[in-house]
């Protein structure tokens, strides 16, 4: 790769960082667009996370993307903070301006947008939903999830203290829940969103029974590796609705990818493919 110092740089501080496909999937949009930059990945050890993130502008960087364990760290370095990344307490993207650090979280924009288009029908008001996990990734989804309305989050995680922080972090819209719960949680909801790493490649099954579900309600997993993880094969076999985790990638990028480069990126099935490919 030639680079000029009109080359826009960007990459993702994480660590470890080499399992990441954002390199790959920034890396599509930079050929297809034809734009001259480039998208690195940044394995920085937390010690060093301040530092390096100082030092990126003065090296060319115009932002980055910031991935596990760094988002909240990334959230209390910025001076500039997004609405979503002041409702997350979490940041995974900076844009830089000088020495200013502006920190955005489009972890939300990506759930949702994923959502929408993987279950169009789907509208917020339709019912609860019912949110598994209480991590850094289920702050994005229940954020979002309120932010777009829903009338009731019942949000269940195995250590229930994490649940119980995160639905006072969104506010009254949300309650957490025992997990022997999770069939009383279930019926009558119109959504339920798994967004704990369960069912990801080398963990364990998510092994839940959606029988108490509705037929109507949608079930969307924001893991992507396997894409059809045994929740989302289960609830197929029921004929739900789906929506598996990979667009939540592609779509958080979208905004980030905007601001970087000045170019809106479309996803489409070949970037689909292309991410895909990274496995
Ligand atoms: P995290 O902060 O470490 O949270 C992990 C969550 O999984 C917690 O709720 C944890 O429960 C639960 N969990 C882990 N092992 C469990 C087990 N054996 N039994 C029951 N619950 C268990 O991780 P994260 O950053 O939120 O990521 C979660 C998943 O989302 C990962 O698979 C990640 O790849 C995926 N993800 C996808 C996207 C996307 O764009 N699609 C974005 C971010 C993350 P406890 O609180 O009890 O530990």
């Amino acid at each position: 790769m030639k680079r000029r110092n009109s080359t826009r740089l960007a990459g993702v501080l994480g660590w470890p960082v080499g399992h990441s496909r954002s390199p790959r999937l920034h890396g599509h949009w930079l050929q297809h667009y034809g734009i001259d930059g480039a998208y690195v990945p940044l394995p920085v050890r937390p010690e060093d996370f301040a530092e390096a993130v100082r030092l990126l502008p003065r090296m060319g960087f115009v932002g980055a993307n910031v991935t596990v364990p760094h988002k909240e760290a990334a959230f209390r370095l910025c001076s500039l903070r997004d609405a979503a990344a002041e409702r997350c307490g979490a940041v995974n993207m900076l844009l830089f301006d000088g020495d200013a650090i502006e920190g955005r979280n489009t972890d939300v924009f990506g759930f949702l947008e994923n959502l929408r288009r993987g279950a169009p029908h789907w509208r917020a008001d339709d019912g609860p939903a019912v949110l598994i996990g209480a991590g850094g990734a289920a702050r994005a989804v229940a954020v979002g999830l309120v932010n777009a309305g829903v009338p009731e989050l019942r949000i269940l995680n195995r250590t229930q203290a994490r649940a119980e922080a995160l639905a006072a972090l969104v506010g009254s819209t949300a309650r957490a829940l025992p997990w022997s719960d999770l069939p009383r949680a279930l019926s009558g909801a119109a959504l339920l969103v798994n967004a704990t790493s369960l069912g990801m490649v080398g963990q364990d099954k998510l092994g839940i029974d959606i029988a108490p579900l509705p037929n109507a309600a949608t079930v969307a997993d924001i893991v992507y590796a396997p894409l059809e993880t045994d929740l989302l094969a289960a609830a197929r076999r029921r004929g739900l609705a789906t929506v598996d985790g990979l667009g939540m990638l592609l779509y958080q990028a979208q905004p980030a990818f905007a601001a970087w480069f000045g170019t809106k990126p479309e996803v489409t099935p070949e970037l689909r493919r292309a991410v895909l490919e990274a496995e």
